[in-house]
């Protein structure tokens, strides 16, 4: 399908680990992530600065599943999310711990 549209010339741009992008998905989002397919994405955690990795099929999820922006990617490991996630919690940031 991607070959019909023209997004790729041809399908050996796309390596056997990667997961093609609906491109329904890529066309709106195409900002942080390659416009074809998803690939694991290495980045520097800002918080203790370790090496962690986005996998292919976190940003699938992300992306296509959560409705996620395109506009973001995780910045911090999987440890220091979660750190974040629990300081936000108990700062009462968290959306779901408002009183209602
Ligand atoms: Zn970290």
């Amino acid at each position: 399908m991607l070959l019909e549209r023209e997004f790729i010339k041809n399908a050996s741009e796309i390596p056997d680990d990667a997961i093609p992008i609906d491109p329904e998905f890529s066309t709106k989002a195409g900002l942080c992530i390659p416009a074809v397919c998803y690939q694991d994405i290495e980045f520097i955690c800002t918080d203790c600065g370790r090496p962690d990795f986005w996998s292919a099929g976190s940003q699938q999820h992300y992306f296509e599943i959560s409705k996620a922006s395109p506009y973001k990617q995780p910045k911090r490991c999987y440890d220091c999310r979660q750190k974040e996630l629990t300081r936000k919690a108990q700062a009462g940031a968290g959306p779901r711990h408002k009183p209602s």
